[in-house]
């Protein structure tokens, strides 16, 4: 018979364990504790950190898809940032925007290829296709309603597509953050264990074992919290995510690009004073100068970020492909943090020539991480029986893996809450409401891109 004292010893035991506490892992939990589950989210970092991909005050929401699927995915996301919203509302009496609906232009030459933000003229064909607003525009109302100029050097005047959709916008990341932190206490009281780094992850030997066995270390670690056990585990580590997998002999073909953002000044006397009234992105080929891409795109100054400064992201901005080895060395060097200056010089040149009222020097700038799969796509599902290069079991069984949810990659925190619920779903069977098989864990690539290999492989 165990004793109290033994019994004090047994891992602290939960329905689901989440780890990496970003914007997937809090969304998950946030779901899986509105059902009532027990949840434990581990994040190596503190709540709220700039390390890893859900760093920045901002990010785009679209709705306007290259592929149909994700158009979908996108206005069944927007719904849910509106639930979310007055869930938090009703929580807190604190009536804040997550989502902050301005509406976004795409313009540029219909020439333009695809790229990591899909191509320019197919999503407003879905946008008609899903009988959903989109109005034309004209380079000369897109120069005066956004401030910008010269946009004929990069765009010939024959190739010109310009369109906007009011359902576009902007998210705001640091509430969200804190909204799901709070929300995925639930009615149950959730563990939440910042500082706590996941550093091995255990299947089961024997059938009387839990599930998932997690241990954990890290500064905010007790003796009661080292190790955890649960019935089901989500998996949202980011860029991180193939040091859980590999524990399970697992790996994901992504790579890590090291990604920067520049926020500029604002002329703060100009007229009309917000420099960009909606989001807005300049799909053009390459600069015949230096040769790089001309995507650019510019956020709207947001009322929780600073006055008179916004933002401008660049297509090409540094993608140091890394390996999870080659990114650990660089931070343990204290390299990566800090961005270069070949993507400060480009994105001032395109400030001075085609931004008015805007400082050419960035006013601050940062760093953020990306799993990047070459099809520019998530992966969202439970870990299948077998995966790439693996034999199935003799007896056809890995049937601890159902217990495991990975999601991972893509253009993801637009759809932080419907990703949060499909987690759920799959964790806990419950009915998929909307499951895109562009995200499937056991796809493989497409034509032209190494055909036929998987992004989920067994480790070598
Ligand atoms: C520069 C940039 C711009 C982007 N722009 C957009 C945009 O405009 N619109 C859009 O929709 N998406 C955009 N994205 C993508 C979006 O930001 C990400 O999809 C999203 O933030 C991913 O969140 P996450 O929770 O999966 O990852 P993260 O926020 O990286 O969270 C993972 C967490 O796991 C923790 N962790 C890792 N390993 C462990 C471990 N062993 N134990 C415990 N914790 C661990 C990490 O510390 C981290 O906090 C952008 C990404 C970048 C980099």
């Amino acid at each position: 018979m165990a004793t109290a004292d033994s019994q004090q010893k047994k891992p602290l035991h939960f329905d689901v364990i989440v780890i990496g506490g970003g914007l997937l892992g809090l969304s998950a939990a946030y779901y899986c504790a509105r059902d009532g589950k027990r949840v434990a989210v581990v994040e190596r970092s503190s709540f709220y950190n700039q390390s890893g991909s859900s760093g920045d005050l901002i990010r785009m929401f679209r709705t306007m898809y290259t592929e149909y699927e994700l158009q979908v995915l996108a206005y069944e996301a927007k719904g849910l940032w509106k639930e979310l919203e007055k869930a938090y509302r009703r929580d807190t009496g604190k009536s804040v925007e997550l989502l902050r609906l301005t509406g976004q232009a795409n313009f540029g030459d219909e020439r333009y290829g695809t790229a990591a933000q899909g191509d320019l003229k197919k999503p407003r064909e879905n946008l008609k296709k899903g009988k959903k607003q989109v109005t034309d525009v004209s380079l000369e109302q897109v120069e005066k309603e956004y401030n910008l100029r010269n946009l004929r050097k990069a765009i010939p005047q024959d190739r010109w597509i310009g369109y906007e959709n009011d359902d576009c916008g902007v998210i705001n990341v640091p509430e969200t953050l804190r909204a799901l932190r709070r929300l995925a206490d639930g009615r149950q009281g959730s563990l939440f264990l910042d500082n706590a780094e996941v550093y091995e992850v255990r299947t089961p030997k024997k059938k009387s074992d839990p599930a998932v066995r997690v241990k954990v270390r890290g500064s905010g670690v007790s003796k009661r919290n080292q190790e955890l056990t649960a019935d089901k585990c989500i998996i949202t580590c980011g860029v991180w995510t193939n040091d859980i997998l590999q524990n399970l002999g697992l790996e994901l073909d992504y790579e890590i690009w090291e990604m920067v953002y520049e926020y500029f000044a604002t002329d703060p006397d100009s007229s009309p004073p917000e420099q960009f009234p909606k989001m807005w992105v300049q799909f053009a080929t390459e600069d015949k100068e230096t040769g790089r891409s001309n995507l650019f795109y510019g956020f709207p100054s947001v009322p929780w970020g600073p006055d008179n400064m916004v933002k401008l992201g660049w297509e090409d901005a540094t993608m140091n492909r890394l390996t999870l080895k080659e990114l650990k060395q660089r931070r343990a060097e204290g390299l990566g943090q800090v961005a270069t200056t070949v993507d400060v010089g480009h994105a001032s040149r395109f400030v001075r020539e085609h931004c008015v009222g805007m400082d050419p020097q960035p006013a601050f700038s940062g760093v953020c991480l990306h799993a990047a799969f070459d099809d520019y796509m998530s992966v969202l599902g439970r870990l299948p029986r077998t995966a790439a290069g693996e034999e199935p079991d003799k007896n056809g069984k890995r049937s601890w893996r159902d217990h495991y949810v990975v999601c991972a990659g893509g253009w993801a925190a637009k759809f932080a809450p419907i990703f949060g619920r499909m987690m759920w779903e799959l964790a806990f069977d419950k009915k998929a409401q909307v499951r895109p098989e562009l995200l499937d864990i056991t796809r493989t690539r497409k034509k032209g891109k190494r055909k036929g290999q998987a992004y989920l492989n067994k480790l070598e």
